[in-house]
């Protein structure tokens, strides 16, 4: 069997490409130019090439961006005052603090916090209760980019039987939400599932989200599946790129960690995906491009909700 990779550049560009018309089109009604907030605590490398990335394609999109930056060890009560006054201003209409925060933060109270209607996380509480209970809300980033992707790639979901495996707030429980609103019948794994091989193999969609890099492989993958990966993990060791990569793809990843140290890899063995996936999502270039796209969906469609524009 041919196997289709399920590239996610086209379908990000083609979701920003429709973000810009949209703001355009506000503009051109003389509404007000949607601003995205982005509040980022500390130095973690990786989270600032997440916030530098947002808030750049927001402006290439026509937003308004603000980056908030605060030292590693600001209290509580500084970042609290500052999403609170991010609430009480009507020219922001999205609001997203950039996760991991530092231990000493309450990240449950800052989260909380933000105004449910500027949340384009979709991590609020009452935007996780609409997802659940399948009404039109602000929805995590990272799954409704999966969904995007498996529709606007012709994969049917309806009556397909979807396998998730995680549980996190942020990916595996709303990705399971989304694919049932689908109509897909929905399996959710997770670290106590028991023969989980099994579970996955009888899979028509496999969600692969767990944080584990390689984790799923070939005994996972049932004939002809589509598998999703959305792990984003570093891999050093070169002799495990090579089992965990296939041939056409190996040399490359080699010389990658020769050079920078590490290579990225999601939480499915590329080379077992290959050997039976029907399609398949690779890291990097597959869920990730989604993501921030989606947070921009996210951006026009708070301002558009909330401003009534
Ligand atoms: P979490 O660590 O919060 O959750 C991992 C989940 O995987 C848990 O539910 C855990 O089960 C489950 N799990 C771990 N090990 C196993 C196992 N051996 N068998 C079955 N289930 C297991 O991770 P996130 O959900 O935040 O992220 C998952 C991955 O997705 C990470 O690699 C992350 O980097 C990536 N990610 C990618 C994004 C993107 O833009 N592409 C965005 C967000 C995340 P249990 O609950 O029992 O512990």
């Amino acid at each position: 069997m041919s196997l289709r990779i399920l590239s996610g550049r086209p379908f990000a560009e083609a979701i920003q490409a429709e973000v810009a018309a949209e703001v355009a089109a506000i503009k051109a009604r003389g509404g007000p130019v949607p601003c995205l907030a982005v509040v980022r605590v500390g130095e973690d490398p990786a989270s600032a090439v997440y916030v530098g990335s947002k808030v750049r394609t927001t402006e290439e999109l026509g937003m308004l961006s603000e980056h908030l930056h605060f030292d590693e060890n600001v209290s509580q009560q500084q970042v609290v005052k500052a999403v609170t006054q991010l609430n009480e201003r009507d020219d922001v209409d999205g609001i997203l603090v950039q996760l991991p925060l530092p231990k000493h933060l309450n990240e449950r109270e800052i989260l909380e916090l933000i105004d449910p209607e500027k949340d384009v996380d979709g991590f609020h509480p009452v935007n996780t209760g609409h997802l659940m209970q399948g009404y039109d809300s602000l929805v995590p980033c990272t799954p409704a980019g999966v969904i995007e992707l498996l529709k606007r790639s012709g994969v049917e979901i309806a009556g397909k039987h979807a396998v998730v495996v995680g549980r996190s707030n942020i990916v595996g429980k709303p990705m399971s939400m989304l694919l049932l609103q689908e109509n897909a019948t929905v399996t959710i794994c997770h670290s106590r599932t028991k023969d989980l091989p099994a579970v996955t193999r009888s899979a028509d969609i496999l969600v692969a989200a767990m944080g584990r890099a390689g984790f799923i492989t070939a005994e996972h993958i049932g004939d002809g599946a589509t598998v999703i990966d959305v792990g984003i993990n570093k891999l050093t060791d070169a002799s495990q790129a090579r089992e965990l990569f296939p041939p056409e793809i190996a040399d490359k990843r080699v010389s990658s960690i020769g050079e920078k140290g590490s290579t990225l890899i999601g939480d499915v063995d590329q080379k077992a995906a290959y050997q039976k996936a029907g399609a398949f999502t690779p890291v990097p270039g597959g869920v990730g491009l989604l993501t921030v796209a989606m947070l921009m969906k996210n951006t026009v469609k708070a301002a558009k909700m909330r401003r009534a524009i």
